[in-house]
């Protein structure tokens, strides 16, 4: 048995989400990307690779990571890029897309000869957080008055819109496109294509996949335009878990349990959205706490049902451990950083990654 702390990969259930990622290419005609800001483990990029059209960045890292280990096309975006940035992230993009008319403008003539976008702000999201809601009041997040955008027009061949989250419910994602086309749509047809983000949970259970295609290819068709999508969360989804091991066990009011493990430096988004760990099946008669190692006093997974007391050494499957988790893992505390390990097709599990003292060291300075 491997050691803990390590994500678990499944590609088993990645291969499932894959095969909503064929369908909805095939059924819509749109090209899916892969958001490498919600996932970056690259180990398990040649198979996500034969099932999406490239990778979607935030960053220059992000972009040469996706042009490097993914292939495919690779669309560069971000809220801003330096000076000394520019030229690296148009070496290793096939698409720019800007934030805003004054990098459009600043980086004009860096930029000439590239296939250019800018992001649109639409003013409505389906986010429930403010702290992720890009029509959020005074948001950053693209241009959101179309005849300044008219201007530009002749500099720009696309658009990018991101105002979907987690958006399960098919008629949100309708009504919230319907609300775009309404601000934008006469630019639409002005333009060879347009990016609808990410955030549509098309590969979660009972997903109308046949309506959204059918949206999206009715769009491509009103406009004359070749549509993207950007997924992150939807891609990888339901894939990953992290495994942990019981350290202690303490009794103080409730029943807890401290794992080898932090919800600060592994699963941090929990903490950023008061959110629970979720474990599976979480049934049976004894409730405990799952805490972390670090001291952090709120440094909590959550409370559980197990079917028998948790002893000392037993292993503990935290689920949905990909998205936003794995990109935000961090040294606080010193405590280990999980292993990367992947379960492949064939069942065999290995070890992609392992992090030692040294990158602990090599992390600061
Ligand atoms: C975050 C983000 C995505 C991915 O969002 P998910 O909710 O993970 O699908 C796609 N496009 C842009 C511009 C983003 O900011």
């Amino acid at each position: 048995m491997l050691q803990t702390p390590y994500y678990l990969i499944d590609e088993q259930k990645l291969l499932a989400n894959m095969r909503v990622m064929d369908a909805v290419r095939e059924k819509s005609g749109a090209k899916v990307l892969l958001a490498l800001k919600c996932f970056a483990s690259w180990a398990v990029f040649p198979l996500m690779a034969e099932h999406m059209d490239g990778t979607t960045s935030s960053s220059l890292n992000e972009v040469k990571l996706g042009r490097r280990k993914f292939g495919g096309e690779t669309h560069a975006y971000s809220v801003a890029y330096a000076d000394h940035e520019i030229d690296e992230v148009i070496e290793n993009a096939d698409k720019i897309i800007f934030n805003s008319i004054s990098q459009l403008t600043r980086f004009e003539a860096a930029s000439a000869g590239m296939t250019r976008g800018l992001r649109l702000n639409p003013g409505v999201s389906t986010s429930s957080f403010d702290l992720a809601d890009p029509a959020r009041p005074f948001s950053r997040l693209g241009e959101g008055d179309p005849a300044k955008v008219e201007a530009v027009l002749e500099k720009i061949s696309g658009f990018m819109v991101h105002n979907n989250c987690e958006n399960g419910d098919f008629a949100l994602f309708d009504d919230m496109l319907a609300k775009v086309e309404a601000k934008f749509g006469h630019l639409f047809g002005q333009v060879d294509w347009v990016s609808l983000g990410g955030g549509i949970h098309f590969t979660g259970k009972d997903y109308p996949v046949d309506a959204l295609c059918r949206r999206l290819k009715d769009f491509a068709e009103r406009y004359g335009v070749q549509v993207y999508l950007e997924p992150g969360e939807a891609a990888i989804t339901r894939t990953t878990t992290l495994e942990v091991s019981v350290l202690d066990r303490l009794t103080n009011g409730k029943e807890l349990a401290i794992v080898d493990s932090s919800v600060e430096a592994h699963m941090l988004d929990l903490l950023i959205y008061r959110e629970s760990a979720k474990l599976e099946p979480n049934e049976g008669p004894h409730r405990v706490m799952i805490c972390g190692k670090s001291c952090l006093a709120g440094d909590i997974f959550g409370e559980f049902s197990f079917e028998k007391p948790l002893e000392i050494g037993d292993r503990i499957s935290i689920q949905d451990a990909a998205g936003y988790t794995m990109v935000k893992k961090n040294w606080f505390n010193g405590v280990k950083m999980p292993a990367i390990a992947v379960k492949g097709l064939d069942g065999s599990v290995r070890i992609a990654r392992d992090f030692t003292y040294d990158d602990y060291e090599q992390s600061l300075s």
